[in-house]
């Protein structure tokens, strides 16, 4: 089935190297992106028109705290993720299941939910999204052969370290070098604890233990000190910026990381469902915010949230060039912003309207009906756009 996604205003990529495209059209071949670039043709089966709105990769959530299917028991949610999906989000990374009634903390149970969790959502995309998951949340008494078990089990994350019985770099140290030989991306949550039974966590245990990625630095939702959030960005590790934190220490985490040359190690999660709720626009939101206050460009801050999140994981999608999956938003300013483009629209902290989102290549929405309507809505050439509610 080939695809193309033409009269495309501004196609932003993801890539934070090359953040915008000279194109104005997409050629997609079986769920992959085949071609980009000008005035590309050729015998489609599907035509879609986007109207000079802009197309950016789907976004992907770093930090999103699923258990079952499309059901969080946090706030007794149906369909959240399908709602996230009305918001651009076409990948989900669990941060751990840790919302799970009666979640198990012995090590025979917390392996299982882990493997449960990652073949669950890899058999299963709800509402079309792709979920990562089966993060285990490291408990004391681990030992190597228990990563060993995980992995051969399919688990390749490690959830947020902290929540809970191992909580110092000391005790980290070791199980974050045994996730990372078994190919596991590890976060470590730091900032203070997230509703009371889990544990404040500074700078000292992350940069003992050194995960992949300092979980949400701007807190989860109380962060750590400006001068420890300062250190944990002067490394190598992965700076996650989340919507369910502390809107100040966001600006001035990305300060701390673009004074270092370091916004391509910058990720965005939304740490939903959590107390602070869910949030569909989470990612547009935080994307908004450092666009138009954190002096980060907006095709940047898109790439905070696509290509850079895809890099730190290994994931194929993220970026738009040819080979990637073809997940794929168009969006545009929306109907009432003094700015015409969707990235203007972000620099005035206005969020977009999406217009279609495309998984794999297929449309799963037409005009979202969780973002305010975009100025110019894409549409499939000679077919009824699918209704809003979605697959
Ligand atoms: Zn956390």
């Amino acid at each position: 089935m080939r695809t193309l996604i033409t009269n495309i205003g501004m196609l932003v990529t993801g890539d934070i190297d090359a953040p915008i495209a000279d194109g104005d059209s997409i050629v997609i071949e079986d769920g992959r992106i085949a071609a980009v670039g000008r005035g590309l043709d050729g015998d489609a089966a599907q035509v879609i028109d986007a109207k000079g709105s802009t197309a950016i990769p789907g976004l992907i959530d770093s930090h999103a705290h699923p258990v079952f299917g499309d059901f969080t028991p946090r706030q007794q949610m149906q369909n959240f993720i399908e709602s996230g999906l009305h918001g651009g989000v076409t990948t989900v990374i669990s941060a751990g299941e840790v919302h799970l009634p009666g979640r198990p903390k012995d090590i025979v149970g917390l392996k299982a939910l882990a493997i449960v969790a990652a073949k669950a959502y890899g058999n299963f995309r709800p509402a079309g999204v792709k979920v990562k998951a089966g993060a285990p949340i490291l408990e004391l008494g681990l030992a190597e052969h228990d990563f060993a078990e995980m992995a051969a089990g399919g688990v390749t994350l490690v959830g947020e370290i902290g929540l809970g019985s191992v909580k110092t770099g000391a005790q980290a140290a070791p199980m974050v070098a045994w996730a990372k030989h078994h190919g596991m991306t590890v976060t470590f949550h730091t900032g203070g604890p997230s509703i009371a039974g889990s544990n404040p966590i500074a700078a000292d245990a992350v940069l003992e233990s050194r995960p992949h990625i300092v979980g949400h630095v701007n807190g989860g939702t109380t962060p750590m000190s400006d001068a420890d959030i300062e250190r944990v960005i002067d490394t190598d590790m992965a700076i996650e910026i989340v919507h369910c934190g502390n809107g100040r220490a966001a600006i001035h985490a990305v300060r701390a990381a673009a004074g270092l040359d370091g916004l391509r190690r910058v990720i965005i999660g939304n740490d939903a469902p959590s107390g602070t709720g869910v949030i569909p626009l989470g990612i547009l939101r935080v994307i908004a915010h450092l666009a138009s206050l954190g002096d980060v460009q907006p095709e940047i801050a898109i790439a905070m949230a696509t290509g850079n999140t895809a890099r730190v994981h290994g994931l194929d999608v993220g970026v738009i060039e040819a080979g990637r999956a073809a997940d794929v938003a168009l969006i545009d300013a929306p109907v009432g912003s003094t700015a015409s483009t969707a990235l203007d629209a972000l620099r005035l902290g206005d969020l977009p309207g999406i217009s279609m989102v495309l998984i794999d290549g297929a449309v799963m929405i037409g005009r979202s009906r969780n973002t305010p309507p975009a100025a110019r809505a894409a549409e499939i050439a000679g077919a009824a756009t699918p209704a809003g509610a979605g697959h």
